[in-house]
């Protein structure tokens, strides 16, 4: 059972955070965040509501935006149509907007091999049903949420004997998905404090969001953060949020406060 509180048991705190920092980073997760869960990847669209409150965020004073996913950079982008942010790719390998640009060197250098490395998975599991494996740009994503129990576990022990021959390779597991990355010490987390290093915005004046496993890298990263943790389960992270739903309108109440300053004068830009 996770003590994390909810957080509009911690409002006050939540609206001082929000509107206290001249500058703040708001830092969100896609899936299962800003979008709800769907049967495929494919179908995942931001909650309605979510693009205004975002687009609002982002002319807010002081405020700057990021995305955060496992999803590649360029879909990521085709699915948060908000020209003035940070987006973050591939699990913290790929990197656009703000002042963050690229891939790390040792990541880049996987870009062919994607195909090679999906193909390879994909033979050896096209007998179980349900399986599904997504070539990412930089990883490989293996998706069983449609598959038994016995085939999902068949999967993972798979990709497990593949990390165990192979040490340039990490697994990162999320909602019935394990993908497979490159081992080079970069993930959400290390991503998110790279970015608000180079905005020169505290940690403590960062707000990040999430759902999955995947996520819990920024709450653990950044300890001082206000961090917000979406469902139920086990987290580091400070509050929680129920849902994709429940979240808006935590985000609208950043936007609010962040307004409200800008009414007193009080906030940067
Ligand atoms: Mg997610």
């Amino acid at each position: 059972m996770s003590l994390t509180i909810h957080w509009t048991d911690h409002l006050t705190g939540i609206m001082r955070r929000a509107a206290d920092p001249p500058r703040l980073l708001v830092a969100c997760d896609f899936d299962g965040t800003l979008a709800p869960i769907v049967p495929t990847p494919a179908e995942a669209a931001l909650l309605p509501g979510m693009e205004e409150v975002l687009r609002s965020l982002s002319t807010a004073p002081g405020v700057h935006l990021a995305f955060v996913s496992g999803r590649p950079l360029e879909d990521l982008k085709k699915r948060v149509p908000i020209a003035a942010a940070g987006f973050i790719g591939s699990h913290g390998l790929e990197m656009q907007g703000h002042v963050l640009d690229g891939v790390p060197g040792a990541a880049a250098a996987w870009r062919g091999r994607s195909p090679f490395i999906a193909d390879a998975i994909r033979r050896r599991t096209e007998q179980l049903p349900g399986v599904f494996v997504e070539e990412k740009p930089l990883s490989v994503a293996v998706h069983y949420r449609h598959a038994c129990s016995a085939d999902a576990a068949a999967v993972q022990a798979l990709l497990q004997d593949t990390v165990n021959g192979a040490r340039e390779f990490r697994l990162q597991e999320g909602h019935m998905v394990t993908e497979l990355l490159p081992a080079i010490g970069c993930d959400k987390g290390t991503a998110l404090c790279a970015l608000a290093d180079r905005l020169g915005v505290p940690r403590s004046a960062v707000i990040c969001c999430g759902d999955d496993l995947t996520d819990e890298t920024m709450f653990t990263g950044l300890p001082n953060a206000l961090s917000i943790h979406i469902g139920p389960g086990p987290t580091a992270a400070a509050c929680r949020a129920d849902s994709p739903a429940d979240l808006l309108q935590l985000l609208q109440h950043v936007d609010a406060a962040r307004r409200k300053n800008l009414r007193k004068g009080s906030c940067g830009s």
